[in-house]
């Protein structure tokens, strides 16, 4: 890292508190639980709260709005909501708050999720890895270039690996370590690879490895009634959640166009939506998704969006398991989001 391209990038980030700008929130479970190291986990009450705030400060608006340069407001006042991935929460959790505070979403799902009955990588690879099993202190791991680790540290505090922060913290054992490194090794795997490299690791771990996926995919009929639904768009997230920036641009292209094509034939409907997985991009990645008529697309850039921003990379803020204070705390404070509005609540 060079630190004065980042010292540049902090400051321009800053000045973006002064241009006129809107929010896009970026969530992905609806969902309890006692281990998310990427904290992408709202439970339901906290999404609740989250969404009153929104509600009670008008601010809840459809991402499409953006296309519209004058919904970006020297007092931030327009916040669109959006999913990822296609987890079925978001039609039994996260539906029935968007109604009941009546807001608007985007859910940008994954071609190959939908009606997919076994749990996605990164969510076995937690469970295999930062579960409350002892694991085994040798793993030869055989998927992409083989290799072999150790895990010496035990016993380790399980209490601490459970609130640990794989995108925040450094590692501090030596299971955290391997959580990163098989993180880094199965991501660049073919979809088929890291299916069955999870599924190695959970049974290296004494995990059951066909138990059912604690946070499960939409099914084909839960998807159609969320596409149905007037206050959700769908969007798509390439055909596999391939991580676009270790491809070659006509794999790129095929995961782009074949993931819209999917979701176009599963929801009936166009798709003019996309969010990139792992919220990795380069150029060629955007070219593909213009091309494959995509007019907004959002990366997982943490700052509030402006109206000069390329309606092909707009930049999103996630969101965690916070009260409603909190909430409206950070988008007040740190994005001067719905400033109007959160001032006088
Ligand atoms: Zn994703």
């Amino acid at each position: 890292m060079i630190p004065g391209r980042g010292l540049a990038r902090r400051l321009h980030d800053r000045s973006r508190r002064r241009r006129r700008r809107a929010g896009i929130l970026m969530y992905h479970c609806i969902t309890e639980t006692d281990l998310d190291p990427w904290g992408i986990c709202v439970s339901p009450a906290a999404f609740d709260e989250q969404m009153a705030v929104l509600s009670a400060a008008r601010a809840g608006a459809d991402l499409g709005e953006l296309r519209d340069p004058s919904s970006f407001t020297a007092t931030g006042s327009k916040i669109a909501v959006t999913f990822d991935d296609g987890y079925a929460d978001n039609l039994a959790a996260a539906l029935p708050i968007l109604e009941r505070h009546e807001i608007p979403a985007t859910v940008f799902v994954i071609g190959t999720a939908v009606g997919r009955t076994r749990e996605f990588w990164w969510d076995a690879l937690e469970r295999a890895v930062l579960g409350d099993l002892e694991l085994p202190e040798e793993l030869r791991f055989p998927f992409g270039t083989s290799r072999t680790f150790r895990i010496d540290d035990h016993p380790v505090d399980i209490a601490e690996t459970r609130t640990w922060r794989a995108d925040l913290d450094g590692p501090s054992c030596d299971r955290q370590q391997l959580f990163r490194d098989l993180w880094e090794a199965i991501v660049v795997l073919a979809p088929e690879e890291q299916d069955d490299a999870v599924d190695y690791l959970l049974e290296w771990a004494g995990h059951p490895v066909d138990a059912p996926a604690p946070r499960p995919a939409l099914t084909a009929d839960e998807f159609a009634d969320l596409a149905a639904h007037p206050l959700i768009t769908i969007g798509s997230h390439t055909l596999d959640h391939a991580s676009l920036t270790d491809l070659d641009p006509a794999a790129q292209h095929r995961q782009i166009a074949r993931g819209r094509d999917r979701i176009r034939e599963l929801s009936g409907l166009p798709v003019t939506r996309f969010s990139f997985p792992y919220g990795r991009y380069d150029a060629t990645a955007v070219d593909a998704v213009r091309r494959a008529g995509i007019e907004l697309a959002c990366t997982s850039r943490p700052v509030a969006a402006i109206a000069d921003d390329d309606p092909l990379t707009l930049p999103r803020l996630q969101v965690l398991d916070d009260d409603g204070d909190t909430f409206a705390r950070k988008l007040y404070d740190d994005h001067r989001l719905a400033v109007g509005a959160l001032s006088s609540l």
